[in-house]
């Protein structure tokens, strides 16, 4: 019995996204990727402000009685909260054979800048990446501790047959 294209087609495509997903969320090939949202002020725990400076908030961490909190070092009542997350993805490296067939793929002429990374995740994560203000990799190839700061360094691009399940996008060190 003949199966219609449609039919080969979304097979495919079902078996593609089932190991894309699977590489992605195996040890093997896919990696933590830690994002740092931009820092938003919170209130702090331990202090209130008054006209007069800020005071000791009752039943908070640091008791104080002159100067600045202890606990947020200010005189604001205010401390930078860093909200991070961490979603995963395949990470190349440029000098990498994959990153570099990939880079001629989509841009001919594009030269291979030093120092960046290519990631691919799964798309319903684009927001987050969209919303980093920066980002933790482990680089398995680098013989340093492998921890590198990385920031977005392209849009990211849908990615994958129907262009509904992945995106990638480049990587700039810091
Ligand atoms: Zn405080």
């Amino acid at each position: 019995m003949r199966k219609n294209i449609r039919q080969i087609f979304e097979k495919c495509k079902e078996e593609y996204d089932k190991i894309n997903v699977e590489l992605i969320e195996s040890n093997e090939f896919g990696s933590n990727f830690k994002i740092y949202y931009p820092p938003k002020l919170v209130e702090c725990t331990n202090c209130l402000p008054t006209q007069y400076g800020v005071v000791h908030r009752s039943g908070g961490p640091m008791p104080f009685t002159l100067g600045d909190c202890p606990w947020c070092g200010s005189d604001s009542g205010k401390k930078e909260h860093e909200h991070t997350e961490t979603v995963r993805a395949k990470i190349y490296p440029s000098t990498g054979g994959f990153a570099r067939n990939f880079y001629s793929k989509i841009h001919q002429s594009l030269e291979v800048v030093d120092g960046e990374f290519l990631g691919i995740f799964l798309l319903s994560d684009i927001e987050k990446i969209r919303s980093a203000n920066y980002a933790v990799v482990y680089d398995k190839t680098s013989t340093t501790t492998g921890e590198i700061k990385v920031t977005l360094a392209s849009e990211p691009i849908p990615h994958g047959i129907g262009r509904d399940k992945f995106f990638f996008c480049f990587w700039k060190r810091t």
